[in-house]
């Protein structure tokens, strides 16, 4: 039988970004049709996607995301299981108290320091927000530990609104595939902003982290189980045949490999 594998198409590809040197072009290489049919076929995939960190309100989302940092989540979930058990709120964060808090977090990266922030931000959220999580990204980025990203992902999960949180697997697909090449993460949500189509933007966040943490891994993208391998443009495709469009069951949290 044929090899179905795309040497050919692949080489083509490289060629034609070879031309453009090694940065990568500043505009996506996708019409608005492909990203239509890109982000209709994510939507099939998994038509609920859902963030991987277990929280139970928008203070626990807060916390756990910025425990996050430089940690996987199945790591912060065996962590804050049983930290947000005892703390839910900021209050009884505070009342825990830093030692304690890094005996429940001990297991993750950089947790003295996180620890310290989990303090920090109780208190400011008690003293300046009246112990609710604030609804914008100005106040929200105002809370020691919380950058743009976390504050992205807090304004998508907890409130509803649609943000792109450019983490390392969407910032890796946004300058794989020539999606929304950018040299910052701020540049890639800008780009990602202005060419996702506004009905899928909402859920598109969770749907490029997750095709890059199964599918389109940092290592080696697994192109044959790739269901947009035939719009791809990335020059590190090795398959151009797309997997058959099914709706996918559930991820195992955990499971991915590392990337
Ligand atoms: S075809 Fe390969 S490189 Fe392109 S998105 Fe799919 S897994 Fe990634």
């Amino acid at each position: 039988m044929a090899n179905p594998k795309i040497k050919s198409s692949a080489q083509t590809v490289k060629k034609s970004n070879a031309t453009a040197g090694r940065k990568p072009a500043a505009k996506s290489l996708y019409s608005k049709a492909d990203l239509e049919e890109i982000f209709r076929r994510f939507s099939i995939q998994r038509p609920e996607p859902k963030g991987e960190l277990e929280h139970v309100n928008p203070f626990t989302l807060v916390v756990a995301v910025a425990l996050s940092a430089q940690a996987t989540d199945a790591g912060v979930n065996k962590a804050t299981r049983a930290l947000f058990a005892v703390a839910d709120t900021p209050q009884k964060m505070l009342d825990l108290g830093e030692e304690r808090i890094r005996e429940y977090i001990k297991t993750i990266g950089l947790y003295r320091n996180k620890a310290k922030n989990v303090v920090a931000l109780s208190e400011k959220l008690i003293t300046d927000f009246g112990g609710e999580v604030p609804r914008t990204r100005e106040e929200l980025v105002t809370l020691p530990g919380v950058g743009r990203k976390t504050a992205n992902v807090v304004l998508s999960m907890a409130f509803g609104q649609a943000t792109m949180a450019v983490d390392t697997h969407i910032f890796r697909i946004a300058n794989r595939l020539l999606l929304a090449p950018g040299k910052t993460p701020d540049e890639v949500e800008q780009r990602l902003m202005k060419i996702i189509p506004d009905e899928y933007l909402y859920h598109a966040h969770h749907w490029l982290i997750l095709h890059g943490r199964y599918c389109c891994k940092a290592r080696k993208p697994e192109c044959e189980r790739c269901v947009i391998a035939d719009l791809c443009r990335s020059p590190e495709k090795t398959w151009d045949i797309p997997a058959p469009l099914v709706e996918l069951p559930a991820q195992v949290i955990g499971s991915e490999a590392a990337s």
